[in-house]
C-alpha cells in the first residue's frame, strides 16, 4: 500500500491498479520506472512550457541556493532574485505600471486575487462590493476561494458552506453577464473571474467577441476584471499573456505554471495601478496577507532562467506556429465515430472530445481512454467533459506533432476496436 495520498485520485483504484512512477524527462518526453517512454501531451499539468531537462534552470537554482536558498520577504525584506523577477514580470505584463504579488502556485494566486479584489473595494469606500462572478466550466484551483469559484459542479460538492456571495454565469454569453451584474446591482459586484481559454473545464476557446464584450461590461460597471492566466500565461497562446491577444488590460491577472515551467512551484498576481494604488497609499495600513514562500529566492532564480529560455528560443513565436500545426494535425481525429469534436486552434491547447453519447452508453469507456493513450506512448489525461487533454511543451518539434497525432489516432482506433 502506498503512503502517498494522490491528488485528484480514486485511491481505491490506485491501490488496486498500482502507481506509475515517472523517473526522467527530456524535452517533450518522459520515462516511467519500467523504461516506457511517453510523449508528454500535456506538459505535465499544462506547465512545462520549455520542456523537460533544462540544465540551465537547474544551474541557476544551484547558484542561487549556494548564496541564499530563501529568506522571508515579509514587511521590508527582499532579495536580488525576487526583486529582479518582480521587475521582469511587471515589464512583461500587458498592463503598464503593474505590481507583482508572488505566491506558491495558481490556487494561492486565486485566493490572493479574491482577497485583493474584496479588500480593494473596502479601501476605496465601497464595502458593499463583495460578490464574485464565476463562469460555468471554470477551473480556478482548489483552495477554498478557487473551489467556490469552480464552474465544474463535481468540484464543488461535499465541503459544506464555501465562500458566500458567488454567482455563476454561462461561459459564453456577454448579455447574461450584463444582466447578472444589473440583477445583483453593480454596487455589489466586486469582480468577474475569467480564464481567457477555459482549460480544465474542457479546453473551450472564447466565442468570437466574448472576451472583448465581458471586458467592456466590467469596465462600464466598474467590476474588477480578473484574467486567470494560470494556464495561458507565459506563452501558451503565443503572447506572454493571452490578455494581450484580446487587448483585455485586466485589473488583476493570476498566473503560475509557465512562469517557472514547473521547475519549482511559483504563482503570481499581477495588479494594475488602479488596484495596487489604494493598497500602497499612505494610511492604507498593512495588507495582512502573504505566504511563507512568497518571494522565495531559489524559485525566483528558476523563473528568471525559465523566462530566459522562452525568450532566447523564441517560444512565443513557436507557440504561434504550433497553434495551427496542432489543429491541422488533430482535426482528422474528429472523423472517428468515437470522437464528437476536436477543439483546437487557439494557442497550444486542444481537446479531443470522446462522444458524450458513447461515454453515456458504455460506463467503462472513459476509464479505458488513458490506459489506451499510455499503450500508444502518449501521456495525457481526460478532462471534466471526457475530452483528452492536449497541451504539450511549446518546444514541441514538428516530428513530435506527428508523433502526437498518429499516437492519438491509434488510441481512437484501439478504443473503437474494444467497444
Ligand atoms: N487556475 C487555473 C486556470 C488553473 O488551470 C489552475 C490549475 O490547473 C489553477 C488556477 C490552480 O493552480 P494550482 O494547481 O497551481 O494551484
Amino acid at each position: 500500500m502506498t503512503r502517498f495520498w494522490h491528488p485528484f485520485a480514486d485511491m481505491a483504484a490506485v491501490q488496486n491498479a498500482g502507481e506509475v512512477s515517472i523517473v526522467r524527462g527530456q524535452g517533450s518526453h518522459i520515462w516511467d520506472a519500467d523504461g516506457n517512454r511517453y510523449l508528454d501531451a500535456t506538459a505535465s499539468l499544462w506547465y512545462c512550457n520549455v520542456g523537460h531537462g533544462r540544465t540551465e534552470i537547474v544551474d541557476a537554482v544551484t547558484r542561487q541556493m549556494r548564496d541564499l536558498e530563501a529568506y522571508s520577504t515579509f514587511q521590508d525584506l527582499t532579495n536580488p532574485a525576487t526583486a529582479a523577477l518582480a521587475e521582469r514580470v511587471a515589464d512583461l505584463a500587458p498592463v503598464p505600471g503593474s505590481s507583482v504579488f508572488l505566491t506558491s502556485g495558481g490556487s494561492d494566486s486565486i485566493d490572493s486575487a479574491t482577497k485583493i479584489a474584496r479588500r480593494y473595494w473596502q479601501l476605496i469606500g465601497e464595502p458593499d462590493r463583495q460578490v464574485l462572478i464565476r463562469r460555468e466550466r471554470a477551473y480556478h484551483g482548489m483552495h477554498t476561494a478557487g473551489t467556490s469559484l469552480s464552474g465544474i459542479p463535481a468540484n464543488l460538492e461535499g465541503y459544506g458552506g464555501l465562500l458566500q456571495d458567488v454567482v455563476e454565469v454561462p461561459w459564453n454569453d456577454v448579455e447574461t453577464l450584463r444582466a447578472a451584474i444589473e440583477g445583483i446591482g453593480e454596487g455589489r459586484v466586486a469582480a468577474f473571474f475569467c480564464e481567457p481559454v477555459i482549460g480544465a473545464g474542457g479546453v473551450y476557446a472564447p466565442p468570437q467577441g466574448y472576451l472583448e464584450g465581458v471586458r467592456a461590461a466590467c469596465r462600464e460597471t466598474g467590476v474588477l476584471f480578473i484574467a486567470d492566466e494560470v494556464i495561458t500565461g507565459f506563452g501558451r497562446t503565443g503572447e506572454w499573456f493571452a490578455s494581450e491577444r484580446w487587448a483585455l488590460e485586466p485589473d488583476l491577472i493570476t498566473c503560475a505554471k509557465g512562469i517557472t515551467s514547473g521547475y519549482l512551484p511559483l504563482g503570481a498576481v499581477i495588479a494594475a495601478p488602479r488596484v495596487w494604488e489604494p493598497f500602497f497609499a499612505p494610511g492604507a495600513g498593512m495588507f495582512r496577507h502573504g505566504y511563507t514562500y512568497t518571494g522565495h529566492a531559489a524559485v525566483s532564480a528558476a523563473a528568471l532562467a525559465n523566462l530566459d529560455v522562452i525568450e532566447r528560443e523564441g517560444l512565443l513565436s513557436r507557440a504561434r506556429e504550433l497553434e495551427g500545426r496542432l489543429a491541422t494535425a488533430l482535426k482528422p481525429l474528429a472523423d472517428a465515430p468515437l470522437v464528437s469534436e476536436v477543439r483546437a486552434g487557439v494557442g497550444v491547447l486542444a481537446a479531443v472530445q470522446i462522444d458524450p453519447e458513447a461515454l453515456g452508453a458504455d460506463p467503462t469507456l472513459l476509464a479505458r481512454v488513458v490506459p489506451a493513450c499510455r499503450r500508444h506512448g502518449i501521456m495525457t489525461r481526460t478532462l471534466a467533459t471526457g475530452a483528452i487533454q492536449v497541451s504539450p511543451p511549446l518546444s514541441l518539434s514538428d516530428d513530435e506533432v506527428d508523433e502526437l497525432a498518429s499516437g492519438l489516432a491509434r488510441v481512437v482506433e484501439d478504443l473503437e476496436a474494444g467497444r
